[in-house]
């Protein structure tokens, strides 16, 4: 019917709906608009998917995409040096966690987790990837190579949750973000950084001129595509009491230029990333 959005039906959103409209320019740009493969928005809680998921069986892509596409590249996180803006983070959560212990999910190679300890906070991680947990085993951090959800944290351990480019990839977000808010104590911070491929000013730009140069390099290997409103929703729906939610740009340019673009772009939430700084609420 014209006007009526296409609805497509998954197994089932991380939310529990299995109503989902189909996101036709988005699924244009990211070369996955051939049946049965999409970009898909659940009807209930927002969060942006594709179709099939990365976990099905089915294939993630289309044999031409497949062709296209690069290795995943590692999380920022996961480079040799940390970015000083992970820095920054460190020191602000130092200012307003109940206890400096960190949790760092998908750790990557260490990097955010070595420069915590150097700091002063207790650290541990969770990583997936072998190679990457015998690095961070290297350096003397403990390490559990299982899933949040699966990992036996005590109930209330930590003061602070970090995850980098990590949330986009689980099968659950919802679940990933609840067991993050069981093991952080009472006025704990969980803070997520997850790009924000639907809505930034390169992502319009490239969709709009339908170049799909980066996304394919890109939001191929993402299960879900996040915007600030529904980041806010999940984390909310996790138990989250408040979560302060910033769309940064993090160009490589001059830092007149950047601090300039960073202004604009935060005030349209169109910058390169999302971070969430969400607060366990406290006793
Ligand atoms: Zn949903």
């Amino acid at each position: 019917m014209p006007g009526t959005p296409e609805r497509e039906h998954r197994p089932e959103c991380c939310c529990g709906s299995t109503a989902f409209e189909r996101q036709e320019s988005y699924s244009r740009y990211m070369g996955l608009d051939a049946s049965p493969w999409g970009i898909v928005r659940c009807c209930n809680c927002g969060l942006v998917t594709r179709t099939p998921s990365l976990f099905a069986s089915a294939p993630a892509v289309p044999p031409a995409t497949r062709s296209r596409l690069r290795r995943p590249a590692e999380w920022s996180g996961g480079s040799a040096c940390v970015p000083p803006r992970l820095l920054e983070r460190l020191a602000e959560a130092r200012r307003c966690v109940p206890k400096a212990s960190v949790l760092d999910v998908g750790a990557g190679t260490g990097a955010f987790l070595i420069a915590a300890r150097e700091q002063g906070w207790e650290v541990t991680g969770t990583e997936l990837n072998p190679q990457s947990a015998t690095a961070l085993k290297v350096h003397g951090i403990p390490l559990l190579t299982t899933e949040l959800e699966q990992a036996p944290f005590a109930d209330g351990t930590f003061g602070l949750v970090h995850m980098h480019h990590v949330l986009e990839h689980t099968r659950s977000p919802l679940a990933v973000l609840r067991a993050a808010h069981r093991i952080l104590m009472p006025g704990g911070f969980l803070v997520v950084e997850v790009p924000n491929e639907l809505r930034s000013l390169a992502s319009v730009t490239k969709r709009f001129l339908r170049s799909r140069e980066d996304s394919e390099t890109t939001g191929l290997e993402h299960e879900w595509f996040f915007a600030p409103a529904s980041l806010s929703r999940v984390l909310r729906d996790a138990g989250f009491e408040h979560a302060r939610v910033e769309t940064p740009y993090l160009p490589v340019a001059g830092r007149r230029v950047r601090s300039v673009l960073s202004l604009v772009a935060s005030k349209v939430a169109a910058g390169d990333v999302i971070v969430a700084w969400a607060r366990k609420q406290a006793g």
